[in-house]
Order: structure tokens, then C-alpha cells, then sequence
């Protein structure tokens, strides 16, 4: 069984697919199929240990049943907003408030702010995810799946350290 379970969570658009991806093949490509949702395994040597993540990359499918689900599945959670969307960034705290009630816990996690390459078209400001991620206890990550995305294989790992130390 996988060393830990990582479910990516977040609006439609905000470019889960895209920070999977660029995560799993250093790849962008401009469009993904937004129903499709499944599971990534990726083996690597982390911290000089063999390590098997699991990765879920879900399409937000509007079945609350199905969506808690994959919640109690997961061990670990990457909630995505784009910086171009305030709905976007809005919906992550309410999101993880509905996680620590499924979870009964509050949940480990990382957020993201995705699109940081779209600098004209901003609308949640860096010290704002900042704040939100001190609110939540957890890292933060400005990210662009588009533009190289060197940060992003850091902030799948983070999340791993996190759920192994617990
Ligand atoms: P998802 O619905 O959250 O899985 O979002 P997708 O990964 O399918 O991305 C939605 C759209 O945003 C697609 O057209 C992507 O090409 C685009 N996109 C994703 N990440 C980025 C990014 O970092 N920068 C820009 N400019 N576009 C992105
Ligand atoms: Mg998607």
C-alpha cells in the first residue's frame, strides 16, 4: 500500500490537473478533460527512501457522497485556488472546514495559489494566502503549472514529510 494519499482539491479551472501533471511529467498541456478524475501513483527516492505517494486528482463532481469518499480516503490535501479567481480562494477556506468535519481532525494540507504567470490579472494578493495558510496551519505555494513550475514537485513533497511525521 502507498506511503501516503494525496488528495487534490479545489474549484473547477483553478489547474489541479495541470500541477498534477507538471508534478508526475514536468509537462503542461493547455487542456485536460475536467471530468476526469483518478488516481497517480508515483514511485520515487525520497529522503533516500523508497516512497510510493498516491496521488487523487479529483473533476469536483457535484455528488457529496462521492466527494466524501475520496475526503476519508486521503491522508493529506492540496487545496488549490487560482489567483486570477477570488471564488477560488474563497472556496478553500470553506473547504477545509467541511475536510476537518469529515475528518473529524483538522487536516493536514498545503495551499496553493495556481497561475501566478496571469500577474495582470491578479485578485488575491500574496500576504492573503499567506494569512489564510496561517489560519489553516500549513505551507503555502505560489505556483504556475504553465511557467516551469520548479516549486511544484516541493510542495507534493512537503505534504508527504507531513503525513509520514504525524
Ligand atoms: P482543474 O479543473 O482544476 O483540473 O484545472 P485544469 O488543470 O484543467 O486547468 C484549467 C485551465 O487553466 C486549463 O485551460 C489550463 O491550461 C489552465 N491552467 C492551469 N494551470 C495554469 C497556470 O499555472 N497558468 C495558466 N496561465 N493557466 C493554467
Ligand atoms: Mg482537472
Amino acid at each position: 500500500s502507498a506511503d501516503s494519499k494525496i488528495c487534490v482539491l479545489g474549484n473547477p479551472g483553478v489547474g489541479k490537473s495541470a500541477l498534477v501533471v507538471r508534478f508526475l511529467t514536468n509537462r503542461f498541456i493547455w487542456e485536460y478533460d475536467p471530468t476526469l478524475e483518478r488516481v497517480y501513483r508515483h514511485q520515487t527516492l525520497l529522503d533516500e527512501e523508497p516512497t510510493l505517494m498516491e496521488i487523487l486528482d479529483t473533476a469536483g463532481y457535484d455528488d457529496s457522497i462521492h466527494q466524501e469518499g475520496n475526503i476519508r480516503w486521503a491522508e493529506g490535501y492540496i487545496l488549490v485556488y487560482a489567483i486570477n479567481d477570488r471564488l477560488s480562494f474563497e472556496a478553500v477556506a470553506t473547504l477545509k472546514q467541511h475536510l476537518d468535519q469529515v475528518k473529524k481532525t483538522s487536516v493536514q494540507c498545503v495551499l496553493v495559489g495556481n497561475k501566478v504567470d496571469l500577474l495582470h490579472e491578479r485578485r488575491v494578493t500574496t500576504d492573503e494566502g499567506e494569512l489564510l495558510a496561517q489560519e489553516m496551519a500549513c505551507a503555502f505555494f505560489e505556483t504556475s503549472a504553465s511557467d516551469g513550475g520548479e516549486d511544484i514537485p516541493e510542495l507534493f513533497y512537503e505534504l508527504h514529510r507531513d503525513i509520514k511525521r504525524r
